[in-house]
């Protein structure tokens, strides 16, 4: 009840800001992001009109990494603690959801290495039905879109689950329906290396990969066969991490629109793991979205001398592998980052500003009914600005200082997401 006041209240006052701020009545939905010209007084109508916004709409982060040992006292997401995404600081920050993440490194292409996979996915399955368990009252666990906007409606927060890595099926599709039958609604094909299932954007040299050859040129036949299964399921296909030639072939095969949980853009900083503009009109033309995602590196070239001085804290730290961040405590890892964070004032990373040139690019290239925002918390996303949960709103005020109406922030924190995720439900058989 509260919160439906507050929405109303909000909404009023919104209809009212966006008249003053633009002329006129906010016709507003479609039209280009050019920024209205300001006078002294609007600086502090665009910190009322982001906060207005913000309170108002719904906003899903398609992209959060857990550890193996989430919801428990090591990684307790009910305290305000070490992790960049804890329910504190979602409701400080005013973020309502989140795609919580069943994450599987890659390893070798064996029964041995599939095994291992498909366990460390259980272990994240395990992790996130403990989050329900402990905290099912504070964060509603939505499965359909349905779901998700009960959860909206009675002021809660919500979790959703996405794989990253189909290496976890091994060449058992059934794996998918399982994978489903647990809550999954997106799963990636690949992570950094080729895969049974699909070439990487990123090879990977400990898997005797090299950077300039493929795999399948693109998607395996078994990775066909499981957009398929995903698609009869009713999950969504997530190309984020596949190559820019795999991601265009699974944007026009898939029967449903498909979604990029958290990718930037080659248009603006050219690195391999980036979406190629052919990448980024294959999914518009099928409907899909693209969540442009807070990753340092891949929103702007990172200062050699910042990589130096970054390597040189993991290394007194005993980081120095990936093995060895999955293996850290939350404390060990927050010490990390505030060292790390540290060394902005010598070498700035990205910031919210960078960000919202990544989206921006996206939405003049595709519009703005095709892109949306992750962060990567937990998984290296972080950004100046944007670093923890607790920082949302930062995003949502850059929207609107770059011009961007309530009708578009909308679409670009969930609204475009949710409308891929019903066709999805809807294409399923
Ligand atoms: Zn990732």
């Amino acid at each position: 009840m509260k919160r439906k006041f507050k929405r109303v209240l909000s909404t009023v006052i919104l209809a009212f800001s966006a008249v003053v701020l633009t002329g006129g009545p906010a016709l507003a939905a479609d039209k280009p992001h050019v920024p209205p010209p300001f006078i002294e007084e609007d600086v502090a109508l665009i910190e009322d009109s982001a906060r207005q916004i913000h309170d108002v709409i719904d906003t899903i982060d398609s992209h959060v990494d857990i550890p193996p040992y989430y919801a428990t006292p090591d990684a307790d997401p009910g305290v305000r603690g070490p992790m960049q995404v804890d329910l504190p600081k979602m409701r400080e920050g005013g973020l309502d959801a989140a795609f919580f993440i069943v994450f599987v490194p890659q390893g070798d292409l064996s029964e041995e290495g599939y095994a291992e996979a498909y366990r460390a996915a259980i272990t994240k399955f395990d992790a996130i039905d403990r989050l329900s368990a402990q905290y099912g009252d504070a964060i509603v666990r939505a499965d359909t879109v349905d779901e998700f906007e009960t959860a909206m409606h009675a002021g809660k927060l919500a979790a959703m689950i996405g794989v990253e890595n189909g290496y976890a099926i091994g060449e058992n599709l059934d794996l998918i329906d399982e994978f489903y039958a647990r809550g999954a609604r997106y799963m990636s094909l690949t992570h950094g290396g080729h895969n049974q299932l699909s070439d990487s954007s990123t090879p990977r040299g400990a898997l005797g990969q090299k950077s300039t050859e493929t795999l399948h040129d693109g998607l395996s036949d078994l990775g066909r066969d499981a957009i398929a299964e995903m698609n009869r399921l009713g999950m969504m296909v997530d190309v984020s991490h596949a190559s820019n030639q795999a991601a265009v072939q699974i944007a026009q095969i898939s029967k449903a629109p498909v979604i990029a949980s958290h990718s930037a853009v080659q248009g603006v900083l050219d690195v391999a793991r980036n979406l190629s503009d052919d990448a980024l009109k294959a999914i518009a033309a099928g409907g899909g979205v693209v969540q442009v995602v807070a990753f340092d590196t891949y929103l702007k070239a990172p200062e050699p001398k910042r990589i130096a001085a970054v390597m040189a804290i993991g290394h007194e730290m005993g980081l120095t592998s990936r093995e060895a961040f999955r293996a850290a405590s939350q404390e060990t890892i927050a010490e990390f980052r505030r060292r790390s964070q540290a060394l902005d004032s010598q070498w700035p990373r990205a910031s919210v500003s960078d960000l919202v040139d990544h989206i921006d690019y996206a939405v003049d290239l595709i519009g703005v009914d095709h892109v949306g925002i992750s962060s990567d918390f937990g998984g290296g996303g972080g950004i100046i600005g944007w670093d923890d949960a607790s920082e949302t709103l930062n995003v949502t005020r850059a929207l609107v200082d770059r011009g961007y109406t309530r009708n578009q922030i909308k679409k670009l924190w969930g609204g475009n997401l949710l409308r891929v995720w019903r066709e999805v439900e809807a294409a399923a058989d």
